[in-house]
């Protein structure tokens, strides 16, 4: 058997009328920018986050650098977010010329709060909150130094549609909250697409200014912005799998529990879940002492596997300028070295899942 890590066409087939009948009716439509598709999509996902807005982007890392302009976080702030992210989430920040100050991550693959505090200087303008690999972060102790220090709170949803804390949406908690709809997300588009959800109006309308050349009647600019749109293709594809979002995730929901009540390897450690958070799964991620023998058995059985992600942002050649060195953050270098992601997607047979299982466990060390 041959298992892939992520099959992103099951995912369209299983709703393949829809997505058809949808594309076809953008098509014959004669509007592919900034149209009803979009409004309604921004209506219905504001609606599905509970957030009062949404403004869709043309990608994840756009919604975050475009989401740190809006709220004037540049030159000579810090934005503190945690290790062991996804390298946008830094880009994010460096774009606007922001310098990011990084903190270990929990056992749960977020940002550990015991760590912030020691962070945060004059400099310090917002916390940058990655919901990774689908988990809500620990806000119950997150926001209290929000509040304390009045600082900006941004969170970082490209994972984690859908994922609660304590029943409220991440998202939510901060300022702005940015999502990514990249294909193999939870929410994906069928190319690229962005967005972020504000409870502030202005904020909103703002974001909705800049991604359109910082026009908001056409050849009047009131900013020097940005050309990022979530066109009609996207947003109306989007319509349709975010209609299907609770039955998706489920079904994730129930491989994971799968998985973690199935594999009883003690080769490697299963991802844990915090009390309070909800985990939506884009990613199941598992962590292995010797992963490069467990990856090269793995794929001799045919079983293919991710690593979310090999290289921590301080040690990319990106951020050389930030002068960081091998052994600046033990924690995340080490989960970088360990962490693997098994394969997981919507579509996913019965029986793929009980291959995985089955090989997994017969793995020795
Ligand atoms: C995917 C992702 C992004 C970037 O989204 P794009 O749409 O690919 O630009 C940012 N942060 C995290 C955590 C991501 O997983």
């Amino acid at each position: 058997m041959k298992i892939m890590p992520n099959r992103m066409d099951r995912g369209f087939f299983l709703y393949q009328n829809e997505f058809e009948n949808k594309a076809l009716q953008v098509l014959r439509s004669g509007r592919y920018i900034l149209g009803n598709e979009l409004h309604s999509f921004e209506e219905e996902f504001a609606a599905y986050t509970g957030a009062a807005h949404c403004v869709g982007l043309a990608s994840g890392l756009d919604a975050l650098w475009i989401a740190f302009r809006i709220l004037g976080i540049g030159k000579g702030d810090e934005v503190i977010v945690q290790g062991n992210t996804y390298i946008a989430s830094v880009m994010g920040i460096t774009i606007n010329g922001a310098t990011p100050v990084f903190v270990e991550p929990d056992e749960y693959y977020n940002i550990d709060p015991d760590k912030i505090e020691e962070k945060i200087t004059s400099k310090t303008k917002a916390i940058l909150v990655v919901h990774l690999y689908g988990q809500a972060a620990d806000m119950s102790s997150i926001m209290p130094i929000v509040r304390k220090y009045r600082l900006r709170l941004v969170e970082d949803c490209a994972q984690s549609h859908g994922a609660c804390f304590e029943g409220k949406m991440t998202g939510t908690f901060g300022d702005i909250g940015c999502f990514s709809f990249y294909p193999s997300k939870n929410l994906g588009a069928f190319g690229d697409g962005g967005a972020i959800i504000t409870n502030d109006e202005t904020i909103a309308n703002e974001v909705r200014i800049f991604r359109n050349y910082g026009s908001e009647k056409r050849y009047y600019n009131k900013v020097v912005g940005a050309n990022s749109r979530l066109d009609e293709l996207q947003a109306g594809l989007l319509r349709v799998r975010l209609s299907h979002l609770k039955e998706l995730t489920e079904e994730k929901e129930r491989i994971c529990q799968r998985y973690l009540g199935e594999l009883n390897n003690k080769c490697f450690q299963l991802p844990q879940i915090r009390s309070g958070a909800t985990h939506v799964w884009h990613q199941f991620v598992i962590r292995c002492k010797d992963r490069e023998r467990l990856i090269k058995y793995l794929d001799e059985k045919g079983v293919g596997t991710l690593i979310h992600y090999p290289i921590p942002p301080h040690l990319s050649d990106a951020y050389r300028y930030l002068g960081y060195k091998e052994g600046s953050f033990p924690i995340t270098e080490r989960y970088a070295k360990e962490v693997l992601s098994l394969p997981l997607y919507n579509g996913m047979s019965e029986e793929e899942q009980s291959y995985v299982i089955k090989r997994l466990n017969q793995f020795i060390l």
